[in-house]
């Protein structure tokens, strides 16, 4: 991972490494470094990108800026491990036969009038089947 760094790359992980848990102010970061914010700003998109460091915003000499922590290795591991892991797709399947889709009566139903959802028989039958399928 950090083979992909170049050379100024590896030396901002390694001065936010150092800092340890209590980190180091972008703004320092960059004054160390002897790079602009710019450079600096690039730089740390990339690390944040590999999931090298975490920042959170904060305040130092009096400017808006962000704290820059490493992110240990173990902690690494499991990120990228629930990234890799398959967003659940929404199954929409069971809504495709709600009765409303194909109900004759769908533009004259609404809530008092003769057809009503909330008095629908139709709807209360689909309505039990779909919670005795989840029992
Ligand atoms: S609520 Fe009942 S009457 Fe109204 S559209 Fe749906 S199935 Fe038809």
């Amino acid at each position: 991972m950090l083979q992909d760094l170049s050379d100024m790359e590896r030396k901002a992980y390694e001065l936010i490494k150092k800092h340890g848990r209590k980190g180091i102010y972008q703004n320092d970061l960059w004054r160390t470094l002897g790079i602009n914010s710019r450079e600096a700003s690039r730089i740390v998109a990339k690390l944040l990108k590999k999931n090298l460091i975490t920042r959170k915003p904060g305040v130092n000499r009096g400017r808006k800026t962000y704290l820059l922590i490493v992110i240990p290795e173990s902690r690494r591991k499991k990120i990228i491990r629930r990234r890799e892991i398959p967003k659940p797709r929404i199954d929409i399947r069971p809504f495709l036969d709600i009765p409303c889709v194909k109900c004759p009566y769908i533009n004259k139903c609404y809530t008092g009038g003769f057809y009503d959802p909330t008095r629908c028989t139709w709807m209360e039958e689909w309505l039990d089947e779909q919670t005795r399928a989840l029992e």
